[in-house]
């Protein structure tokens, strides 16, 4: 992506105006007619805008070409500036897509008439979802459709020192998480995957080392081996990148984990066709930790981060792990093998146990885990789950901060009776069904060693047909917006 911003304090001029072919305008809900009136071009929006009356305004820009030379084609909204930014993202998408198909090569924003505080964060909302919709996704059409031809955005109405810098290092990140999940599993193998992020750890100056089948043998990861035992080639193993900053002002070390199943047949307990179709999504988690280690070296973060992707496959055959199974994870814990299309956990269990003696000052994973996570919530916020609750404020709030929405959940420990095992330390999950995301996350917090604070976010919204906020793709990469702004603004490390 090589898209220039250029900012303006003032409003365009009518010169300005004319001189561009496509425009984003935003106004307040409540500007006086009489200030509209004065912008370019302001008696034609103020006639379309009366024409829609109040209702809805704010849901549904209003498209117009102007009568000037260039015919220059508007898509325009008047908002409230407490919008959440859910809904501000929401509208901003719909704000670029109505210049779909305009081959747009140069884009005005115009932000008129807020007061002080508004404009860069509506700016902001604006620039977001122009990038994530500029961001070229793999298609595999023998003919595919010109890709965004985007270079340079004309901001008018906000001049700020950043240029917007998160933003694009956010939307480089997403747009790296969202292109590899997309991917068939037939060309993202563990060893395809690597490979890519090998190209990428050299381009960004990451120590990468990969822990193979062979290495995790002599670790005794029975809970990662016992997923990887069903896969013909032996490709699978955990990666593990390193950032280290070139001035560490702080030690404070942070760990992304991520889970990388390539595919997910659900194994012995095959999944049915309907539940298997789309499954080569299962490595989104990792896409997501990868993609937000990303955006954070891209801002040249002060703290080192290290990224932990596990990389598998669930398949089915003849040495698949099998129901009743009780295998052995690195730590020494014995789980009683119930459903091995339960593989998220197994692999993570492993990952988060290795990845825990490092003695980070703060754990975050992502995966798409469980069913049950998306029947609580849709697919329009993901769940959260931490070992500290005098964390989930902040959680909450970041999530509402930055439009990729979270919710957390209980993770008492009387939850544990129902992992309770008659012939190894724990289940792996219940037979009976209910809060299998729940279950999952206190599984998964046996494996995290030294009482390390920890962060799990249950992908549910990782794919919303339709996309979601910001998002135009079905595929979200959910979770770089918010694990920055959970990092960066809540400053929770
Ligand atoms: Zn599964």
């Amino acid at each position: 992506m090589n898209i220039k911003l250029q900012q303006q304090a003032k409003s365009p001029d009518k010169q300005q105006v004319d001189k561009l072919a496509n425009w984003i305008i935003v106004m307040p809900h409540l500007l006086a007619v009489k200030t509209i009136k004065q912008i370019p071009y302001g008696e034609i929006l103020q006639a379309r805008r009366q024409r829609l009356g109040k209702k809805d305004a704010d849901k549904s820009p209003i498209m117009l070409d102007l009568p000037n030379k260039t015919g220059s084609h508007i898509s325009f909204t008047c908002i409230k500036s407490d919008i959440s930014s859910f809904n501000l993202l929401t509208l901003a998408r719909k704000l670029i897509s109505a210049h779909e198909g305009h081959e747009v090569k140069e884009l005005g924003i115009a932000v008129h008439g807020f007061s002080a505080g508004h404009p860069e964060r509506i700016a902001e909302a604006v620039i977001a979802a122009i990038l994530a919709a500029a961001a070229e996704m793999p298609k595999f059409k023998s003919k595919s459709k010109s890709a965004s031809k985007l270079q340079m955005l004309h901001l008018y109405g906000v001049r700020t020192a950043h240029g917007f810098r998160r933003t694009f290092a956010e939307a480089e990140g997403n747009a790296l998480a969202r292109s590899l999940t997309m991917l068939p599993s037939n060309m993202l193998t563990p060893s395809d995957y690597l490979k890519r992020v090998r190209q990428l750890a050299n381009e960004n100056k990451w120590k990468l080392e990969f822990y193979d089948i062979k290495h995790l043998k002599k670790q005794k990861a029975g809970a990662f081996l016992a997923v990887a035992q069903g896969s013909p080639t032996e490709d699978a193993g955990i990666v593990r990148l390193q950032y280290t900053p070139a001035i560490s002002t702080r030690k404070n070390k942070l760990i992304l984990v991520g889970k990388g199943i390539c595919y997910d047949t659900g194994g012995v307990n095959l999944k049915s066709a309907n539940y298997m179709f789309g499954m080569h999504e299962d490595m989104q988690g990792s896409a997501v930790a990868l993609g937000t280690l990303l955006a954070l070296t891209r801002l040249k973060v002060s703290f080192p981060v290290e990224c932990w992707m596990a990389l598998a496959m669930n398949h089915i055959g003849p040495k698949a792990y099998k129901p009743n199974d009780v295998i052995t994870a690195s730590d020494g814990t014995t789980i009683e093998i119930v459903n091995t299309d339960a593989e998220g956990r197994m692999v993570l269990a492993d990952t988060l146990a290795m990845a825990s003696k490092q003695k980070p000052k703060l754990i975050i994973d992502y995966a798409t885990l469980t069913g049950a996570c998306i029947y609580s919530l849709g697919k329009a916020y993901s769940g959260i789950f931490t070992n500290k609750d005098e964390l989930i404020p902040k959680l909450v709030e970041a999530g509402r901060d930055s439009g990729e929405r979270v919710w957390p959940f209980p993770m008492d420990e009387d939850y544990d009776k129902s992992l309770e095992s008659d012939i190894a330390d724990v289940k792996q999950c219940s037979r009976e069904s209910g809060a299998d995301h729940i279950l999952a996350a206190r599984f998964l917090q046996r494996f995290v060693k030294n009482n390390t604070p920890w962060i799990h976010i249950d992908l549910a919204s990782s794919n919303r047909k339709g996309g979601l906020a910001h998002i135009p793709t079905d595929t979200t990469g959910f979770g770089i917006r918010y694990t920055l702004n959970l990092l960066l603004d809540k400053k929770i490390l």
